[in-house]
């Protein structure tokens, strides 16, 4: 059975504050997910050390500047790979080349241009300053076809590791999101690690595993818990459910899963909405939710698999 990684994202300050301490939401969960995707345009008050970190340039976040830069800063290889030393990455990390995402309307040629200098110039700082870590490089494209000819490009350059992008912004359109991953992953070496960026619902988790893709990474049920959405997992199947506002009763039938029953005693409710605390305790919620439904997915799936290929065996006999 393939279980592909996830990297969950962490977010600017994904901490509570409990009687004047802080405390990370990864310290309430039961189940951690395989690591954590964090950003080096924020800077983080407290961190989880124990897991693997995908480290990741923002690009996100300065995708409508003409220009990458965090804060006023340009976002330059030598930059990043500054701004991932102050972070002390571990062993097997992944490091990202900086890279700018193809949004419409955008200077594309530009872009393109600032990729491919971005990671040949990159490569070459990662493999001196920090060789514990793994370099990935983003595949971006207007096209599935270019998104593959950017790859190869990438891992004859010397990239073992590839990242594909520019999908979360269309999460909804599920079987065209497949079938590039597939085409992507397909017309690359075997041994090239691939990572999915941005997708990683329980559909998208079962094809990832399918698929063998090594890692993805999601911040939906972070998005989610700011917005009042409450996750319940029911075998692979995710069910939402909108928070109380503040004063209003409480119509969601009580948790007990780790997260809740563990800030329970803290006395921060995660079926309500109001506070930061609040908002970030459902986040730890959804996350336990998230990979319950993730990993039951991806178990069912291959029972079936194996189930399958017993008739077979069975019928051929
Ligand atoms: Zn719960």
């Amino acid at each position: 059975m393939h279980l592909p990684k996830y990297y969950a994202v962490l977010g600017k300050g994904d901490y509570l504050t409990i009687k004047e301490e802080r405390h990370g939401i990864w310290e309430y969960l039961e189940k951690q997910p395989s690591g954590w995707l964090c950003s080096i345009a924020v800077n983080r008050a407290i961190m989880p050390r124990d897991l693997p970190i995908f480290w990741d340039c923002g690009a996100v976040k300065y995708r409508n500047a003409e220009i990458p830069v965090s804060g006023k800063t340009l976002v330059t290889p030598a930059w990043a790979i500054a701004q991932y030393e102050k972070n002390f990455p571990k062993l097997g990390d992944l490091i990202a080349a900086p890279d700018h995402i193809f949004i419409p309307g955008s200077n594309l040629r530009f872009r393109r241009k600032f990729n491919w200098h971005s990671a040949e110039k990159f490569l070459t700082f990662a493999q001196q300053t920090l060789p514990e870590c793994t370099p990935i490089a983003v595949t971006h494209g207007v096209t599935t076809q270019e998104k593959i000819e950017t790859a190869h490009k990438l891992y004859e350059l010397g990239y073992h590791a590839i990242a594909i992008g520019g999908m979360a912004f269309n999460a909804s359109d599920v079987k065209g999101n497949i079938a590039a991953v597939t085409a992507i992953r397909n017309c690359l070496p075997f041994n090239c690690y691939i990572h999915v960026l941005g997708l990683c619902s329980p559909t998208y988790a079962k094809a990832w595993s399918n698929l063998g893709v090594d890692s993805f990474d999601g911040s939906s049920y972070l998005l989610e818990a700011f917005k009042g959405r409450f996750y319940k997992a029911n075998g692979g199947q995710i069910t939402k459910h909108i928070a109380a506002l503040p004063g209003c009763k409480i119509t969601i039938p009580l948790c007990y899963c780790h997260p809740c029953t563990q800030l329970r005693m803290s006395g921060i409710e995660t079926r309500s909405s109001g506070s930061r605390n609040q908002n970030l305790s459902r986040a730890a919620h959804n996350l336990e939710q998230l990979l319950l439904a993730q990993t039951s997915v991806i178990i069912s799936e291959n029972r079936e698999k194996e189930k399958q290929l017993l008739l077979s065996l069975k019928s051929c006999n």
